[in-house]
């Protein structure tokens, strides 16, 4: 079984227990990054069950790579976190 990179429009393989590559993984902010590892159980890729809290900030995540698609991973960060406030107006609990 093949692990990809999460991040939209990347398909390098990685291993399971990583959310996505080096490159992108360093591009989401680091509370994203903390919040991923606090909620990531090991061996969740194997029996697919997540947690809720781990599917909500890999929700968040998506989304902040789309607008680092659209904007560019060195577009300012305070622009970003706009867009992606915008996006999850009232989706998420803690953004
Ligand atoms: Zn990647």
């Amino acid at each position: 079984m093949t692990h990809q990179c999460h991040w939209e429009g990347c398909y390098k393989e990685v291993p399971p227990k990583l959310w996505g590559c080096k490159k992108h993984w360093f591009a989401l902010p680091l509370w994203i990054r903390d919040r991923i590892w606090a909620t990531y159980r090991p061996g969740q890729e194997i029996s697919k069950d997540p947690s809720a809290s781990y599917i909500e900030v890999a929700k968040v995540a998506k989304v902040y790579c789309k607008v680092m698609n659209e904007y560019g991973l060195k577009a300012p960060k305070e622009k970003i976190d706009e867009e992606v406030k915008k996006f999850l107006k009232g989706k998420v609990s803690f953004i």
